[in-house]
């Protein structure tokens, strides 16, 4: 495929707006992409090389800025360069708007815009320039760069420079790739996504819909290629139990996340799929002491002191980042390994398989730490081991979906990191106001306040979270306490007690207890409640404090 066909259909993507005619182009370029389909799969997302591949072009903003000069001519620096991309904020707008190959060094990179530059001819350059390491190597990645933009008309020079700094910017993420694949191949979008999911890789997962669509389903997990790990949501406890009912919960450890590819030898990778085995010794040599078959397993690397404590997790990166006396600081820093899931164990894929079952096949493989794991079917239950977490230095508890699968690069809802549930409040009602259009006959909204010794105090107005069928039985009970009446508002005598919950408490002198609530929201009639025991301004206060 010719580079410039590239660049007209990803100018075409770029000023399409529907999500559905970004897909249907993409899924045009792609099909007509040839022997360079990898390449343009990977290309449309500005990444030049596969997710798990770890070869990087090393060029930053200032070596791009510098080869662009160049090949813009005699009278433009990297500085002119640098100061027209922060007045435009577009690197490609500016390396668009210069009259490229048209000086010197021209005979020996071909010479003249449009002279047939290639995708694979591009790729192969971005390869060479990536091998360059070593002295003189940012030279020759800059002379390298220097040689394509001066081969490049205003489209094409436009998106190189974008491809270069990753930021191509034409609205295409990896969801819009998926569907592309869908559509230029006809595949079964499932497929698709398993196969992105366990390798990581667009290119070959386009090129295998395409040319042999049965063969998607053999694309697995291997050794070495990392894949994307499984993320979590923030969730309350309720969240969890209302939805699956019994939830796992585990400890959150403060450290940083590893997963662990064990074959004949041991690779470590981070959470952005580096490689970092050799800044950790000390955690393959625990690998190694801990199982016996071969495995993929997901967990967290976390720093300790002396009595087995755990630390802050900068400390934990300070190893990770460690290129020299990795020795010298395996012994400042005493790392722990906690290994919480498995993908892979003895022959067997377990991506698909209930974390439960996952968790079964973990305690059998593996002889090393394990995160504390239970499971709990009430609220009580989670907050007694979120405290127990906490009582042990670590950061809380994750709750997980016993039923679920281990979903690759998802941020999806069968991982939730534990957030607290509001504590609701009890208020009484105090006052209330009749409503608009459809609901003018009830009492829409209503005043509620907290007890003091003096009395009551309003703190905020709640409309929301009432269903039709509760307006119609609230408006009555309250309609039957009204003491006085002032066009649409009315005050009443205090008696119902409403279960209010909200997102937080604010200072504020619109209501006379000097706090307003925001967003309120009704939960429930507390008919078990007098006004009396509704909550006073004192647990407001505390309320308050504790949100800090
Ligand atoms: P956060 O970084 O706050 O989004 O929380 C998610 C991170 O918590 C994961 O990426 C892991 O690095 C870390 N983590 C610690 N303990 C666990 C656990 N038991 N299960 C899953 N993730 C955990």
């Amino acid at each position: 495929m010719e580079f410039s066909e590239f660049a007209d259909q990803a100018s075409d993507v770029e000023a399409a707006t529907a999500d559905g005619d970004i897909v249907d182009l993409v899924a045009d370029l792609f099909a007509a992409a040839g022997d360079d389909l990898p390449i343009v799969a990977r290309y449309v997302q500005g990444r030049v090389f596969p997710g798990h591949d770890e070869t990087k072009l090393d060029v930053g903003p200032s070596n791009c800025y510098e080869a662009i000069a160049r090949a813009a001519g005699q009278n433009v620096d990297a500085d002119d360069v640098e100061s027209t991309v922060a007045d435009l904020g577009d690197v490609g707008r500016v390396a668009a708007s210069y009259d490229f190959g048209s000086q010197q060094g021209l005979a020996a990179f071909g010479g003249g815009s449009d002279d047939g530059l290639t995708v694979a001819a591009v790729h192969d350059e971005l390869e060479t320039l990536a091998a360059a390491s070593g002295t003189g190597s940012t030279d020759e990645k800059v002379t390298i760069l220097f040689g394509l933009f001066n081969r490049c008309n205003p489209d094409e020079a436009r998106y190189l420079a974008r491809l270069v700094l990753s930021e191509m910017r034409i609205g295409v993420g990896a969801g819009t790739v998926r569907d592309a694949i869908d559509e230029a191949f006809d595949v079964p979008a499932d497929a698709v996504g398993r196969a992105l999911q366990v390798s990581n890789d667009y290119g070959l997962v386009a090129e295998t819909a395409r040319d042999d669509p049965a063969g998607l389903g053999d694309i697995t997990l291997e050794m070495g290629r990392p894949v994307q790990a499984m993320l979590a949501q923030a969730g309350t406890a309720n969240d969890a139990l209302e939805e699956w009912g019994e939830t796992a919960c585990e400890t959150k450890y403060d450290g940083a996340r590893v997963q662990i590819h064990i074959d004949d030898d041991v690779e470590i990778y981070s959470r952005n799929m580096e490689d970092v085995t050799d800044p950790l010794p000390d955690v393959v040599a625990a690998v190694e002491g801990s199982i016996d078959v071969p495995a993929i397993l997901d967990g967290e690397v976390l720093a300790v002191d002396d009595a087995g404590d755990p630390l802050p997790f900068q400390a934990v990166l300070r190893r990770f980042r460690r290129k020299h006396d990795v020795e010298r600081a395996r012994d400042e820093i005493e790392l722990q390994l906690v290994v919480f899931d498995c993908l892979y164990a003895d022959g067997r894929e377990l991506v698909d398989a209930s974390l439960l079952d996952r968790r079964e096949r973990l305690e059998e493989i593996w002889d090393g730490t394990l995160a504390e794991f239970s499971l709990a079917d009430d609220a009580e239950a989670i907050a007694d081991l979120e405290a127990e977490a906490l009582a042990a230095g670590h950061e809380g508890i994750m709750l997980k979906n016993p039923e679920s699968a281990y979903t690759p690069g998802r941020r999806g809802k069968n991982w939730l990191k534990r957030k607290p549930d509001v504590e609701t409040l009890d208020l009484v009602v105090t006052g209330a106001e009749w409503g608009e259009g459809r609901r003018a006959s009830f009492l829409g909204t209503y005043e509620l306040s907290v007890s003091t010794p003096d009395g009551f105090e309003t703190v905020g107005k709640v409309a929301t979270g009432i269903t039709d069928e509760e307006l119609a039985r609230l408006s009555d009970l309250v309609e039957s306490k009204i003491l006085t009446e002032d066009g649409q508002t009315v005050d009443v005598e205090p008696s119902v007690v409403f279960e209010v919950g909200y997102e937080e408490i604010q200072e504020s002198p619109t209501y006379s207890s000097g706090y307003a609530l925001r967003f309120p929201r009704f939960v429930s009639v507390r008919e078990d409640k007098s006004p009396e025991d509704a909550d006073s301004l004192e647990r407001v206060e505390r309320l308050v404090q504790k949100q800090g």
